[in-house]
């Protein structure tokens, strides 16, 4: 037999018993008080029906394995970025010990490109 699923009520474990007719039944474990669902008996086959929970836990997968998915293809990108960041910077040391004049002019240009880069977000930033 299958786990019995958690109460649909309150999620406490279910109770199996065999009821007066002699009938296997299956209710939630939790006194009256607590939970009406303990007033009444299941079929076992019937408590276990769960549709929209199956359907939500059927999404529920698909989407954790869409985040894993993302989460996999984020690394893959952060690892080719610090790849192509390690080469600019060996491009750049090479410069630097070849002629340091030009490696100057490069970072200036740089600098002066991010600035630029830096005042086109800004706009963008107060509209939001
Ligand atoms: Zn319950």
């Amino acid at each position: 037999m299958q786990e019995l699923k958690k109460c649909p009520l309150c999620n406490s474990d279910a109770s199996v018993f065999t009821n007066k007719y002699g009938q296997e039944v299956v209710t939630c474990s939790e006194n009256l008080h607590e939970c009406p669902i303990s007033l009444v008996q299941f079929a076992v086959l019937s408590w276990q029906i769960r549709p929209i929970e199956d359907a939500l836990q059927t999404k529920l997968d698909q989407l954790r394995a869409d985040n894993q998915a993302l989460v996999e293809q984020m690394n893959e990108n952060a690892k080719t970025m610090q790849r192509f960041l390690e080469v600019q910077k060996a491009a750049f040391l090479r410069l630097l010990e070849w002629n340091p004049g030009i490696a100057q002019d490069f970072v200036v240009l740089l600098t002066l490109d991010i600035e630029k880069g830096n005042s086109h977000e800004k706009p963008d930033s107060k509209s939001n």
